[in-house]
């Protein structure tokens, strides 16, 4: 397992991206809509790893939920695993709650899925699929 990225909630990607690439002076990557998951995303290379900025499509999104009751922030942390389903399917085994039972299309092409907070303290998780 490796460490992937951290993913904030924004409410504008145009809006936010200027001054997070100011503050770490790097560029981010064109806006990708993710249309299954209902956001927009951009990512900032930092060394290793990246940050994600989600923006939200639709109301329906999990991120227009998550705006409404906590503002912008951070949302979850990535880790890349070798394979997402199997990932999930050890933390069901243990008795820990899911969000995904199964990978689906994330953003950059990649498979994704996400553990519920209540698997690891409360903090969102999300597995990437390695390439
Ligand atoms: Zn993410």
């Amino acid at each position: 397992m490796e460490f992937d990225h951290v993913g904030i909630a924004v409410r504008s990607i145009v809006a936010s991206l200027p001054k997070w690439e100011l503050a770490l002076g790097v560029r981010a990557s064109a806006p990708e809509e993710v249309a299954a998951q209902h956001v927009r995303v951009a990512f900032l290379e930092v060394g290793p790893t990246h940050l994600e900025l989600l923006e939200p499509t639709d109301p329906s999104s999990t991120i227009s939920r998550f705006l409404e009751t906590r503002g912008e922030g951070m949302h979850h942390i990535a880790f890349g695993v070798p394979s997402v389903s199997q990932q999930l399917a050890e933390i069901a085994q243990r008795g820990d709650r899911l969000i995904d039972r199964v990978g689906r299309p994330g953003a950059r092409g990649r498979t994704v899925g996400f553990a519920h907070p209540s698997a690891f303290g409360g903090v969102l998780v999300e597995f990437v699929e390695r390439r």
